[in-house]
């Protein structure tokens, strides 16, 4: 089940006309969040770090918070960098030093832009759904944004695509003629995708974007390569289609993006441009000057880590 181009790729990847299509099976690593949330964290990864101007990709759940107090992420800053909240199951409180205060269902997109600076908190609320299962991801602002006011949007409502057997939401950018109405800064893509078992489907791609999928449910043959939870296949470039065929009833996140050209400094909650950037941040977060303030949660803000003593580096969007 291959997927050879008829015409050679005439779009560079990341500057490498000879970038093609390839199938990199990434496996994430599982990390602690606060006292109770577990991840597994898909992206950065050893191989890359980005995919377009997507940095950073944790997929937890389904978790069972019965009676428990589920997500609890305090007050922290960001910068740099939008956020995307995206469930498939419970709810988020979302809170921010603009003073939003949204609660955030499945399949709806709440999309925050850092820019220059924003902090922000996410909690389950007190009353939740038994299940809570979802991603949080990261999108690079490029340098000519990065400085730009924040914003918190919240879009209940996403275009979707249908196709036997298949089901999309367009998170952002577009896929087969559907846009998401969530501001980006840099092309790229996201989409939801549920399959019935036994589905097969063609996506249609933009060959000069690089692509990867992920699976939050069940088990799918993507380009010939089955992905589960816990794991993420990298494509590349070059394709106009992409293969799907589900074992069973599964779900995929499907990023994509014009490779992301910059060297950047990614550290905690932050993507700068130099080790300055950062450690200025770092500072600026811990004296309150900066982030603003985020009410009405209940506990005490994020303290910074320390910066490590040599100097952060500027780095590309793979090793
Ligand atoms: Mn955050």
């Amino acid at each position: 089940m291959s997927n050879l181009d008829t015409k050679p790729a005439a779009t560079l990847c990341g500057g490498d006309a000879s970038a093609g299509p390839v199938r990199e099976l990434m496996t994430g690593r599982t990390v602690r969040l606060g006292e109770s949330t577990q991840v597994r964290r898909l992206l950065p990864n050893m191989p890359r770090r980005m995919v377009g101007a997507w940095c950073f990709v944790d997929h937890y759940g389904p978790d069972d918070i019965a009676g428990e107090s589920g997500m609890q992420v305090a007050p922290h800053p960001h910068l740099g960098l939008q956020t995307v909240s995206w469930l498939h199951e419970g709810e988020v409180l979302h809170r921010d030093s603009l003073g939003s205060l949204q609660t955030i269902r499945p399949r709806e997109l709440g999309l925050m832009t850092s820019g220059r600076a924003i902090s922000h908190s996410e909690e389950s609320p007190r009353e939740h759904a038994r299940l809570l299962h979802g991603a949080q991801l990261w999108v690079a602002l490029p340098d000519a944004h990065r400085h730009t006011a924040p914003t918190f949007e919240h879009h209940p409502a996403l275009p979707e695509i249908t196709a036997p057997g298949l089901h999309g939401t367009v998170i952002l950018g577009s896929l087969d003629g559907a846009t998401s109405p969530g501001t980006t800064f840099t092309p790229l893509v996201g989409v939801d995708l549920t399959l019935a078992e036994g589905a097969a489907a063609r996506l249609p791609l933009e060959p000069g974007f690089e692509y990867a999928v992920l699976a939050m449910t069940g088990s799918v043959e993507v380009d010939g390569v089955r992905v589960e939870p816990g794991a993420i296949l990298y494509l590349g470039c070059g394709r106009h289609e992409l293969p799907l065929l589900a074992r069973t009833d599964s779900s995929l996140l499907l990023l994509g993006g014009e490779p992301f050209a910059e060297e950047v400094v990614m550290w905690w909650n932050f993507i700068g441009r130099s080790d300055e950037d950062i450690r200025q941040a770092r500072e600026e977060w811990m004296t309150g000057t900066r982030f603003g303030e985020v009410h009405g949660y209940d506990g005490d803000r994020l303290a910074a880590p320390e910066v490590p003593q040599l100097p952060l580096k500027p780095r590309g969007r793979a090793r």
